[in-house]
């Protein structure tokens, strides 16, 4: 069965002591309890191995928040995913809208990032979603079936089988206006039939989707029981263990 997970996108924020107090205190605070769901944070590239080091990996994984679209070689300032890994990071955020709209992450460069990713054993959290422009129009489904057909269809089911999906609906991210149950519900279950029409049923069955967009303590429980939604992406609550523990205890 998919798994239930927690992921933290801390983005651009915390100096390197700031992120290792912060990730040592989620460590201390799910120290003994029983969770029912996997936890991740996703830092910044130069904290990833020093959070590693500092916390129970077991407990909670370790994310980049991207990688390189190249193995290695002359491409100064990139991060390969062979790097990623060797830090002890066993996730990293792909396509997040952040990316994309900023630095022009197109579905052909997130493919290759995909595939690099997966080759070096990192799971990948795919982000895809619509603006509100496009839900305006009514074409929020086309949308996301473009996003994951044009960077992931290409890959072998056992490929696809490795990782995970996170709905996040751009005008939700960072602007406090979260979708309703309903309409992540709705959207989650397009998009897991989407890839049944691919992969088939059980492959899409197996496959995680995150709902990401202003989750908070408040609205975590009413998204997480929905049946197709199978965990979340958090940005600005994944920044204080206080607003992040509760929503790791939503289920
Ligand atoms: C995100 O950045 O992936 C995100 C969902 O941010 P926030 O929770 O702050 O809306």
């Amino acid at each position: 069965m998919r798994k239930n997970l927690i992921a933290g996108n801390w983005k651009m924020n915390t100096t390197l002591p700031e992120g290792l107090a912060l990730a040592k205190g989620l460590n201390e605070a799910l120290n003994g309890k029983t969770v029912k769901c996997d936890v991740v944070i996703g830092v910044p590239f130069i904290h990833l191995a020093s959070v590693a080091a500092a916390i129970d990996t077991s407990r909670i994984a370790v994310a980049a928040q991207n990688c390189a679209d190249k193995e290695k070689g002359a491409y100064t300032g990139e991060v390969s995913a062979a790097m990623v890994a060797s830090t002890g990071a066993k996730y990293v955020i792909l396509g997040h809208s952040e990316r994309r709209a900023y630095y022009h992450e197109t579905a052909e460069v997130l493919k290759e990032k995909v595939i690099l990713a997966l080759a070096n054993r990192l799971t990948p959290i795919f982000c895809i979603g619509e603006t509100l422009d496009d839900r305006d129009a009514g074409k929020q489904f086309d949308v996301v079936d473009e996003q994951v057909k044009a960077s992931l269809f290409g890959l072998s089911a056992e490929d696809f089988s490795h990782l995970v999906i996170a709905y996040e609906p751009v005008w939700a991210i960072g602007t406090g206006k979260t979708a309703t149950a309903e309409q992540a519900q709705e959207i989650h279950a397009h998009i897991r039939s989407t890839i049944a029409s691919k992969y088939g049923q059980a492959i899409a069955e197996n496959c995680s989707i995150l709902y990401g967009g202003s989750m908070n303590a408040g609205n975590a429980k009413e998204l997480v029981a929905k049946p197709d939604v199978d965990g979340g992406l958090i940005g600005g609550a994944s920044l204080s263990v206080e607003n992040f523990l509760p929503i790791i205890e939503a289920f």
